[in-house]
């Protein structure tokens, strides 16, 4: 039985939607049509489609899983699941306003004209906040919208903030935190289930491998024990002895967020000739 993935056809997506299914070893054939394609060597069908059809298209069944942005998914509100958080794709959902304003708090906003894309979840921020605004739906550049007069806020998609700050915006609010997510029909079959929970298994290896870095190192036995402390790695670091004296060589795993102050209290404990070498996968 083979299970069908939505992912975006082109866009901000795709690049890594695509390639999340290479690092799991999941090839997909060549020369096929570009909105369909077939695994060749796992049970997988793929459907390439826009992002904001995908919860659509998950929830009917159309396909079992898919993969798109929180902020797709919170403004759609299919009824679908939330299976895992794949780390890519990250921006959040901000209200802007013109950079001369005086924007204190959310008030500014009180009978205000706010252009966005996402309506539901703009509509439900300023209903929290018990304010009242007009909102001006349009489906695309609605960064420039507060330019030509047609909005005096705008509620959009931020990454590094460059296209806010070109067209003279400041973000003042972030309504929502995204990043792209694995969705899941909420009533697919238990011969599916199997495939996907194979698909899971292999997107956690390669979501690991991703945080941890390889580190080998040659450290002298008296600072063994303080060092094997500092990386202990998944069960306990890989101890060789060197080929001279009073030496030894060990391999371990550290994370992407400890390293550099791992990195440093290795070298106060008198380690030297520091490897450190990417993971492809990781299996705990
Ligand atoms: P489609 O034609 O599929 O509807 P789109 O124009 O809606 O494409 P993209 O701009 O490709 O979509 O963005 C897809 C997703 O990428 C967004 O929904 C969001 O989850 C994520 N994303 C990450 N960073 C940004 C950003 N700076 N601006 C917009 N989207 C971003
Ligand atoms: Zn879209």
């Amino acid at each position: 039985m083979k299970l069908k993935i939505a992912l975006q056809k082109s866009g901000r997506l795709y690049d890594d939607s695509t390639s999340i299914l290479k690092e799991c070893g999941i090839e997909l054939q060549n020369g096929m049509n570009k909105l369909l394609n077939e695994a060749i060597n796992f049970p997988l069908q793929i459907l390439f489609l826009r992002d904001d059809d995908i919860p659509q298209y998950v929830e009917d069944a159309v396909a079992d899983v898919g993969i798109v942005g929180e902020n797709v998914v919170f403004e759609t509100h299919k009824d679908i699941e939330i299976i895992d958080k794949l780390g890519f794709g990250k921006c959040r959902l901000s209200i802007a306003v013109p950079r001369n304003e005086n924007y204190a708090n959310v008030s500014f906003l009180q009978n205000k004209k706010i252009a966005t894309s996402y309506p539901y979840l703009l509509q439900k921020f300023l209903d929290e906040n018990k304010i009242t605004a007009e909102i001006h739906e349009i489906s695309g550049s609605v960064e420039i919208t507060t330019g030509v007069g047609l909005a005096d806020a705008i509620c959009d998609l931020v990454s590094s903030g460059s296209t806010l700050f070109s067209n003279g915006l400041k973000e003042t609010e972030v309504i929502l935190n995204s990043e792209a997510v694995l969705i899941e029909n909420k009533n697919i079959s238990d011969e599916k289930k199997i495939v996907l929970e194979k698909l899971l298994f292999r997107i956690e290896a390669v979501k690991k491998s991703k945080k941890y870095k390889y580190i080998l190192l040659n450290v002298p036995n008296e600072n063994l024990e303080t060092v094997c402390k500092i990386i202990p790695g998944m069960k306990s670091p890989t101890v060789l002895p060197l080929g001279i004296e009073g030496w030894c060589s060990l391999h371990s795993v550290v994370h992407e967020d400890d390293f550099w102050n791992v990195i440093e209290s290795l070298k106060e404990n008198g380690a030297e000739g520091i490897l450190i070498a990417p993971i492809e996968k990781m299996i705990l």
